[in-house]
């Protein structure tokens, strides 16, 4: 049988995706890793998560993300976690899939998240390629083995580690989900999120190119994601997704400081459903109430299309 979210996305439906993962988790209450972040959370606070996961669902989402934004090798052996990171990702998704049959919504799906994040975001902390490389590929054989029915790549802001990933969940053999982030200059160019000299375009040049079947604009300034959502459909004839983030972040936390509210955050959607976004949802910042006024505006969004 066809996927649910793919039969959604396939009838041109909006399709709602989860908000934050890793800092609703940090408001509440769990301590982020200075390393790894949110990467070992489902070890110290396996409840906490799996309610965070519920919420989403109660709120709407059709498909929610598993806490392993974090949980590479890469990033949890660095911070002391290198034997747990099977634990961890078998964890995550069982999670996820608890979540789902606690709130008995069996047709919501679960993608597996999978960042090329280095350890503490320090750029000089990436593993040797073919580590690096094999770190991928353990995370996604790993999610694929749980049960996810999506490889979501997250953060992927440039090229090289880019290729890695994918590399990685192609031979998972399970959809791509490939999440792009981007900001706006202050003199209006709209670039890579954490790559100010690396034109979106340029970024999104080299990324099209490598195979996904989603691409997501994610973890991205909102004020950036109108001409985005252009930018990414100038290239692409697929599925187009927004998740932004709202507040900003001081590694290990985010601050939670003037984020977007529900109302307005629907009439940003509204725009973006009718510049061609088909999957919705939230990053960093966002809660379940994000999901729940999406979901109660779903006609209008529809609508909007
Ligand atoms: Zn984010």
């Amino acid at each position: 049988m066809e996927d649910s979210w793919r039969q959604q996305l396939d009838g041109g439906e909006v399709l709602l995706i989860d908000g934050a993962t890793g800092t609703e988790l940090q408001r509440r209450g769990v301590p982020m890793d200075d390393v790894a972040w949110s990467g070992a959370a489902v070890l110290s606070h396996p409840e906490i998560v799996r309610e965070t996961h519920e919420d989403y669902i109660r709120a709407g989402a059709r498909v929610i993300i598993t806490n392993t934004f974090g949980s590479t090798r890469q990033m949890l052996g660095p911070a002391g976690y290198g034997d747990k990171v099977e634990v961890v990702h078998r964890n995550a998704v069982r999670l996820a899939i608890e979540a789902r049959d606690n709130v008995g919504e069996p047709g919501v799906a679960v993608a597996g998240s999978i960042s090329t994040e280095p350890p503490r975001f320090d750029r000089d902390a990436f593993l040797a390629p073919d580590k690096e490389l094999a770190a991928y590929q353990e995370a996604a054989g790993l999610l694929a083995e749980g049960g996810v029915e999506v490889i979501a790549l997250e953060m992927i802001n440039e090229t090289q580690h880019a290729t890695r990933a994918m590399t990685a969940a192609k031979e998972a053999g399970l959809p791509i989900w490939l999440g792009v982030g981007c900001k706006k200059t202050d003199d209006g160019c709209i670039v890579s999120f954490d790559h100010p000299d690396l034109a979106f375009e340029t970024l999104l040049d080299a990324l099209v190119p490598l195979g996904p079947d989603v691409i997501n604009i994610m973890h991205s300034e909102i004020a950036a994601v109108p001409e985005a959502i252009g930018m990414v459909r100038e290239r692409w004839s697929g599925p187009v997704g927004v998740y932004p983030e709202s507040g900003y972040f001081t590694a290990p936390h985010w601050n939670f400081v003037d984020v977007i509210s529900p109302a307005d955050f629907v009439k940003e959607a509204l725009n973006w459903v009718s510049k061609g976004a088909r999957l919705l949802g939230g990053c960093c910042g966002t809660s379940p109430e994000h999901i729940r006024a999406l979901h109660a505006a779903l006609p209008e969004l529809n609508d909007a299309r």
